[in-house]
């Protein structure tokens, strides 16, 4: 791909605008958005109710698409783990997650991740750059285009490389073309942000309205946390908790908390009594995730029986907890382990 801008990472004023300098009256951008976020136009020469003159002139300057697919790998039990190019030689991974009737494309925000969470393959290698809103929002066009016309997708949840709220302005912009009218016109009821707890974005995430939050708890002992998660050491469980409580949440609305099981360290059951009486007065439902061994990993797999038990504590206290079975584990595209190839 030549190196040139892609189009999508242009808001909508940017690119009235950029359509105004082609000589063309602004609506024009409408017409283009609709082809991007509806009609998954690869190139301007398919944008063919634009003139040639304006498809000329723009892809002079432009891109269409911000990624190329790499490769995509399908998994036995349904899950494709799509691995795409960045411009700059750079690759990210996304992983469509077929179950319950729903088509979920978990998505990464930023190439690598510098918050280093033990249990987590992408913050082995550290933090490459963040993605611009158009590298975001192709994944999910690119998705789409490699599906079948009728299997749209149905959710989307920002829980793939990297921290979403390090990233946040293109994050943002990318959810309002994903949830906008003129854009993919989504509901927010089918979008999470999944953050590590970056407490000084989630008033903004907040007040962007677009997303429901989900938050990767992990331990309810502040120090445990700091030991699974180092981001927690500038970031301390009660102030995350606070900040939890602050979240504007809609009607029957609820935060998503991730809680993932690591043998021996946050399994037990006075954790999860601690984790229930740390919840207790949000709105919330809790999802235990055992962990995912991968070569090198300093934490185990927590026996089955275990994470019963855990979620028969916290079901017994009133709080809505399942069990997310890993999906893709063969194809390194489970919780916690993209970009490890
Ligand atoms: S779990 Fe998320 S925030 Fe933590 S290192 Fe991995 S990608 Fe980064």
């Amino acid at each position: 791909m030549e190196n040139k801008e892609s189009i999508k990472n242009l808001t909508p004023e940017d690119l009235r605008e950029a359509v105004k300098s082609c000589g063309e009256p602004a609506f024009r951008a409408k017409q283009i958005e609709r082809w991007l976020w509806r009609g998954l136009a690869g190139s301007f020469d398919e944008m063919t109710d634009l003139s040639k003159g304006l498809r000329e002139k723009l892809g002079q300057t432009h891109n269409v698409d911000a990624l190329t697919l790499d490769k995509e790998i399908k998994s036995s039990d349904g899950s494709r783990k799509f691995i795409f190019n960045l411009y700059d030689g750079a690759k990210i991974e996304s992983v469509l997650i077929p179950a319950d009737g729903l088509r979920t494309l978990c998505v990464s925000s930023q190439c690598g991740c510098a918050l280093a969470c033990g249990f987590c393959l992408t913050g082995r290698r550290g933090l490459i750059r963040n993605l611009t809103a158009g590298e975001i929002l192709d994944q999910i066009i690119l998705a789409r285009r490699a599906l079948r016309p009728d299997d749209a997708l149905t959710n989307i949840v920002m829980m793939g490389m990297g921290e979403p709220l390090m990233n946040f302005d293109s994050v943002a912009q990318a959810l309002k073309v994903i949830t906008g009218e003129s854009g993919m016109g989504m509901s927010y009821r089918r979008i999470t942000v999944s953050t590590s707890g970056i407490i000084r974005k989630m008033g903004d995430f907040g007040r962007l309205g677009l997303a429901k939050l989900a938050v990767s708890l992990n331990s309810p002992d502040n120090e445990i946390r700091s030991q699974i998660m180092p981001v927690n050491k500038k970031n301390p469980l009660p102030d995350l908790m606070a900040a939890c409580r602050r979240h504007p949440l809609r009607p029957r609305e609820r935060i998503t908390f991730e809680y993932v099981m690591l043998d021996g360290v946050n399994d037990a059951e006075s954790d999860a009594r601690a984790l229930a009486a740390l919840v207790a007065d949000i709105p919330c439902k809790i999802n235990l995730i055992p962990f995912n061994e991968f070569p090198g990993a300093k934490y185990r797999t927590p026996p089955g029986d275990r994470v019963d038990r855990f979620r028969r504590v916290l079901l017994n206290n009133n709080i809505d907890a399942l069990v997310r079975q890993s999906r893709g584990a063969d194809i390194s595209a489970a919780c916690g382990c993209l970009g490890g190839e």
